[in-house]
């Protein structure tokens, strides 16, 4: 096997061998930049290395012979005491890992060739003891094990004795007598004395990076960012250059454009006379990359060259790691550049523009992530409010309230209309009800998995989590921060995007792209770039989408906001809502009904009610379809709770009070009881199982739509059966309804769609048959994970789901995202067999996933017509169904 690829062997292709240093480093020698020559260990010989504690066979001959080539090409050999090659060891994994892996410098020094060194530096004498001191600190560290604050108090104390607190103040000898410390604190850890073969320092480096790919940070880095385990990192063998031989070195970091907001310019930071290590660790201020031209105008110019030719190549942001050794410039690092949402837009629209891309990998490069985070509302920050901690953004939003620290407080104050902040050091399942009832969630431990972010997600609430430099004294009702105490009531303010917390209220706005999308900002007079961008892009995504979109909505604001948001319908209206409020009586009369007419009476109280409900949705959906659900709870979520209820009775009849009214309902409560709910009388059973209730509906619905009718307007309403898990089922409704349609509907034009949903793994599986009856199918998709895995979909994300993700079973909530294995093959199944039953039956989706970008790249694939998601979500589906069909 090949496991060792000389610089000018790769390419930037090669990232899954060489890793992304490895692979850039490579095309950028093969552009003819000034790289200093290396080679690169692939992942693969570090994945035999972790598979089996040692290094493959061939590994070391292939090291030797690409060393002796770069030691040919250099004319040095490594560690040769006259006339040194020095080398970096630096790791470099697929995916960008920062900070997490190991690098060690200047390998190849040791006690006689740090002489070679200095005189290779014009007898720089400091140059090379500062050099070789940090060898031994980062080999000690990152190679042995050696405790890292030991080196760093050895500095200080060298500064101390010197009465400076600037490195460079340190001449040769203390640097010399630094070197004579740094060999004894190696020596004291690891029991030998520090390696000076400088074979030896090469092969143990390079072990330590592979090592390091198993580091306990970096695998929890990679289980956040769900980069799998088993990709190893790649090993970078390059030939040392200094930016710290004097005033006419240096080292710098440049982005092509601003990664912030996306414009275009010379973004990056410089700092004379020092290494790459100095500008990462802030030893020393940098100053900003436009000074070079100043200090160094031929590097200047010559960097600016390198990066409008690397934009030019990549066609996208870059980002670079540069050295200026005595007067030349050295490229030691570039990747595409990560960036902020917005940038992402803005910058996707700049290429354009440029002619570097087209649209469609315009729409390619953005993504619905990013357009939901530029949808939340902002904080409106002025000099008043500055960040006193800073967490993870777990989930995104803008967040302020009164601080809590229990579940039970935060209930309580919610309950009194407050807005509230759950603080906590982590959430546990406990602290669920806190939860719901906060406006925000603020821990002080935890990363983007904990059970605070990991629920928080799934209720769309905004979450800081890991805020580490806050203090929770739960008991106290306090927590301190930058030496200042937060108690309970006090206002902050939290930023899940950013991770900041801020003291006080701070106020919001709603985001410009928000604004956009309500038609309070015109994208063709603003000059707001990203306005601008996320217009065009979004228009080109319309035009690619094969996918329609709609939205969920069960009230005509509802509807109405989504239809400027880009909704062409309603896939779900929930006629639940309609029973709630002052309704909520004649719910209960319907059930409590002893007699037929009892029975009748209620029904016919509900009708008017409802068709004003459906006149009002058909109106503002202007003859776009809107599908309107059957009754779908079970009737007892419309009565109050059985424990409550018993104790009011209870103590009304101690009282003496007349109770037959409420021991009626009581009994009404009692006998409608269910253990599993979810499982029980609700969607299709309750339609058959009370005489009249769908009927009712149905005839408000072909009513509503008349009336609209007559009014001039259009109405094409779309009746569907929820919870079908037969066929009979279904027919048994739709023959009823048909009869009630034919009446009302007479030649009025109206015309109504019957179909159903399938969210009962039954259904998928018995979908030909199905088909048969229903003019359309919907995939109530929160019901078929919730029935798929026989999780409680109200129970599961607080109780469990943390420790799954945890442990890598699933690496995001099924109730998130769609599994597409399970549950999403179940889709694929009632998809094809459905159409092959009823070809062009109509198919979408209204469970959550229809607004998850994922997802909706899955309702691609597999055929549906459209998706359908909560309003805020509309424009993250148009933009996923745009980018799922290019
Ligand atoms: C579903 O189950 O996916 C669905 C849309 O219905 P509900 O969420 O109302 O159960
Ligand atoms: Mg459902």
């Amino acid at each position: 096997d090949k496991y060792v690829y000389d610089f000018a062997e790769g390419n930037k292709d090669l990232k899954d061998l060489l890793g992304g240093k490895g692979a850039n480093l490579a095309e950028m020698t093969n552009l003819g930049l000034p790289v200093p020559p290396g080679f690169t260990i692939t992942t693969g010989a570090c994945q035999a290395y972790l598979a089996t504690g040692r290094e493959p066979d061939g590994l070391a001959g292939q090291i030797e012979a690409h060393l002796e080539a770069l030691e040919r090409a250099m004319g040095r050999r490594l560690g040769d005491p006259q006339d040194p090659l020095l080398v970096s060891v630096r790791s470099g994994a697929r995916f960008s890992m920062p900070g997490m892996m190991e690098t060690v410098l200047n390998v190849g020094l040791n006690d006689r060739s740090v002489v070679g060194l200095s005189d290779q530096a014009g007898q720089n004498d400091r140059f090379a003891w500062d050099s070789y001191r940090r060898l031994i600190q980062m080999f000690g560290k990152t190679v042995c094990e050696v405790p890292g604050e030991e080196f760093e108090h050895a500095l200080d104390e060298a500064k101390r004795a010197k009465g400076t607190h600037d490195d460079l103040d340190l001449d040769a000898d203390d640097l010399r007598g630094l070197v004579e410390t740094y060999k004894k604190i190696f020596a004291k850890h690891t029991g030998r004395e520090f390696p000076q073969e400088p074979r030896e320092q090469l092969d143990l480096a390079i072990r330590a990076v592979f090592e390091s790919w198993n580091a306990e940070r970096a695998i929890l880095y990679r289980r956040q960012e769900r980069i799998p385990a088993d990709l190893g990192t790649a090993v970078n063998v390059v030939t040392m250059v200094f930016g710290n031989l004097g005033p006419d070195s240096g080292t710098g970091v440049a982005f092509t454009r601003d990664p912030g907001s996306g414009a275009q310019g010379i973004y990056g930071d410089y700092l004379a006379n020092a290494q790459g290590e100095d500008v990462v660790a802030g030893i020393r201020n940098t100053v900003p990359l436009q000074e070079l031209e100043r200090l160094d105008k031929t590097s200047y110019d010559q960097l600016l060259d390198i990066m409008a030719r690397l934009e030019g190549h990549y066609q996208d942001l870059c980002d670079i790691e540069f050295t200026i050794e005595r007067g030349k410039l050295w490229m030691l690092q570039t990747r595409v550049g990560k960036r902020t949402a917005a940038a992402a837009f803005v910058i996707a629209g700049q290429l354009v523009d440029e002619g570097l891309i087209d649209l469609d990998e315009a729409l390619h490069r953005v993504n619905g992530a990013q357009l939901a985070q530029l949808m939340f509302p902002r904080f409106q920050l002025d000099h008043e409010f500055e960040a006193v901690a800073r967490g993870i953004g777990a989930s995104p939003g803008a967040a302020s309230g009164a601080v809590v620290f229990t579940s039970a407080r935060a209930v309580e104050l919610a309950a009194e209309g407050k807005s509230v902040i759950l603080v906590r050091r982590e959430t546990n399942p406990d602290d669920l009800n806190g939860m719901i009832a906060a406006q925000g969630i603020l821990t002080s431990r935890g990363g983007k998995t904990s059970h605070a972010a990991v629920v928080a997600r799934g209720m769309g609430k905004t979450c800081v989590s890991g805020a580490d430099e806050i203090e929770v004294n739960v008991p106290a009702k306090r927590f301190n921060v930058g030496g200042r105490t937060v108690s309970e009531g006090d206002v902050v303010s939290i930023d899940g995007t950013t991770g900041k917390v801020y003291l006080g209220e701070v106020p919001v706005t709603p985001s410009e792209v928000v604004q956009y999308f309500e038609g309070s900002l015109d994208p063709e007079r603003t000059d707001d770039a990203l306005v601008r961008a996320v217009h065009r892009i979004m228009t080109h995504a319309d035009a690619r989408r094969r996918l329609a979109v709609r939205t969920n909505a069960d009230t005509g604001a509802d509807a109405a906001r989504a239809r400027r948001f880009g909704a062409e319908g309603i896939g779900l209206c929930r006629t639940e809502h309609m029973f709630l409020g002052d309704r909520r009586e004649l719910v209960e009369r319907l059930i409590l009904a002893a007699t037929e007419t009892e029975r009748t009476d209620a029904l016919a109280a509900l009708l008017p009610l409802q068709r004003q409900d459906f006149v009002e949705i058909f109106r503002e959906m202007a003859g776009l379809p809107v599908t309107v659900r059957l009754i779908d709870p079970p009737l007892h979520e419309f009565l109050p709770p059985l424990e409550q209820l018993a104790v009011n009775v209870a103590v009304a009849q101690e009282r003496g009070e007349d109770v037959a009214k409420e021991e009626a309902l009581l009994a009404a409560v009692r006998r409608m009881h269910e253990e599993n709910p979810m499982l029980g009388l609700r969607g299709v059973r309750l339609g058959l199982v009370i005489p009249g209730l769908f009927a009712m509906q149905v005839r408000a619905i072909a009513e509503a739509a008349v009336a609209v009718t007559r009014d001039g307007g259009t109405a094409c309403p779309e009746i569907m059966v929820p919870l079908v898990g037969a066929v009979q089922e279904l027919e048994t409704v739709r023959a009823e309804a048909e009869k009630i349609i034919a009446e009302v509907v007479g030649d009025s034009g109206v015309e109504v769609l019957i179909g159903t949903m399938i969210e009962v793994p039954r259904a998928a599986l018995t979908a030909g048959q199905i088909a048969e009856a229903a003019q359309f199918f919907s995939f109530g998709t929160n019901d078929l994970t919730q029935m798929g895995w026989g999780f409680s979909r109200d129970d599961v994300e607080g109780a469990f789901f943390w420790r799954y993700l945890e442990l890598g079973i699933f690496g995001i909530s099924p109730f998130e995202s769609i599994d597409r294995d399970g549950v999403g093959r179940l889709i694929r199944i009632a998809a094809e067999e459905g159409r092959a039953a009823r070809p062009g039956l109509k198919l979408g989706v209204c469970g959550e996933h229809g607004g998850d970008p994922d997802s909706v790249h899955f309702f691609h694939e597999v055929g549906l017509d459209y998706v359908s998601c909560s309003p805020f979500r509309v424009p993250v589906a148009r933009l996923e169904a745009g980018r799922s069909a290019i």
